[in-house]
């Protein structure tokens, strides 16, 4: 075989669908989805929300993980970082002898142990442009899993660096797909990036747009989060917004209306087309799941709710600030998190597990659940599994309410 990228799998899905299936499928999450995704037992009253868990990109992202692993089975075969962000999935891959390299922004360093031949799966959340190249010139068999509204953000972010407009990413600056997201500005002359994590963030850059913070003040923030020669002065004055796909749909609107207003402020309504682009780039996925969350909450009765994720998934961090702004919220990475009458859990904005003692209240309760898009079925049914244990039932026992 002579071709050297791959971006539609290797037509091995029949082969190695029966194995995802016997993996990742759950028949407690089943059995909740068929009897109205609403069940009860042993004083428990669970409520699943409508979408939850994995997204098309990460299913077919592990689906092509499965069939590079069938496709070259005497070839060294890495993954560029984790293909998701889920340590269960990410283990059983490593497990299939699938080896998971360690981060680093310099891509000679992140593929040091990589060579010709060998075999590179590029994750769901794509990587940068510096990466890709350095991996084709080292002649490594590339099986590009990008998903495709991943994809989506880079065009849009071409379109604004090629008209000239620096391009602001509602994102995370350090995640993966925000970095490659911004490599993509640099591949235009003159490109520029900044990355705003938050609303905060965005009002600190509306305040040297209107004049009131200066450059240094702003670049002592920003140094790490924006282009190498980022200059405020010259950078700041057209923009283009898109975001990280998994941000909090509320969260984006509100950057983008932050800085519409001070482009504004600062140019006049008459030119703010010329000055200023955005697009919400927030995936579908993203957008049912915090649909399907804020339902739930709209309709009331929970008295908490557990959202199962990886801890550094950042669409399940997003669904864990919308539950934790309404009831009490367990984010927990798997069922492993509860142990007898305790539980670990990362609270919303913590970088750190911690115990909670008696989270589950005594008598009757009603325990909203939710996974993030990398989160497997198999896993929420775990979760369902231990938490009705708890009370001495079993997933076969749940019923209809
Ligand atoms: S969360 Fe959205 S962008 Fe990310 S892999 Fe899933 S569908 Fe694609």
């Amino acid at each position: 075989m002579n071709e050297t990228y791959f971006q539609k799998g290797f037509g091995l899905k029949s082969e190695v669908g029966p194995l995802l299936a016997r993996t990742y499928q759950s028949a407690a999450v089943e059995r909740l989805k068929s009897l109205g995704y609403e069940a009860g037992a042993g004083g428990l009253h669970f409520k699943l929300a409508k979408e939850f868990g994995f997204c098309y990109g990460v299913d077919r992202a592990v689906d092509y993980a499965y069939q590079t692993r069938r496709q070259f089975p005497d070839r060294r075969v890495f993954l560029s970082g984790e293909i998701i962000h889920n340590p269960d999935v990410n283990r059983r891959l490593t497990d299939m002898g699938i080896e998971i390299l360690g981060d680093s922004h310099d891509p000679v360093e992140r593929f040091k142990t990589v060579g010709s031949g060998d075999v590179v799966i590029l994750p769901a959340f794509g990587v940068s442009v510096p990466e890709l190249n350095h991996l084709k010139a080292k002649q490594c068999v590339l099986v590009d899993t990008t998903c495709g509204s991943v994809l989506n953000v880079w065009k849009k972010v071409n379109y604004y660096a090629k008209d000239g407009y620096t391009v602001i990413i509602h994102g995370k600056h350090h995640h993966e797909e925000t970095r490659a997201t911004a490599s993509q500005a640099l591949t235009h002359k003159g490109g520029q990036y900044l990355c705003v994590r938050d609303v905060a963030e965005t009002e600190r850059v509306c305040e040297f747009i209107r004049g009131t913070l200066s450059a240094a003040d702003l670049m002592s923030k920003f140094g790490e989060a924006s282009s190498a020669d980022f200059d405020p002065e010259v950078h700041l004055q057209r923009i283009g917004l898109a975001n990280q796909t998994t941000m909090l749909m509320s969260e984006t609107l509100k950057v983008q209306d932050t800085l519409r207003r001070a482009m504004i402020d600062r140019h006049g309504a008459d030119n703010l087309e010329s000055r200023f682009r955005a697009f919400d780039t927030i995936c579908s996925a993203t957008q049912e799941r915090q649909d399907a969350v804020l339902e739930m909450l709209d309709a009331g009765g929970l008295d908490l709710m557990v959202v199962i994720g990886g801890y550094n998934s950042s669409n399940t961090q997003a669904l864990a600030r919308l539950c934790a702004a309404r009831v009490p919220t367990f984010h927990i990475q798997s069922a492993a998190c509860i142990e007898g009458e305790a539980i670990r859990h990362q609270p919303v904005g913590g970088h750190d597990e911690v115990p909670r003692e008696q989270w589950l209240p005594t008598g009757p309760v009603r325990v909203g659940l939710t996974a993030g898009a990398s989160t497997p079925n198999n896993v929420v049914g775990e979760v369902v599994t231990r938490i009705l244990a708890l009370r001495g039932g079993r997933p076969e026992q749940l019923q209809a309410l």
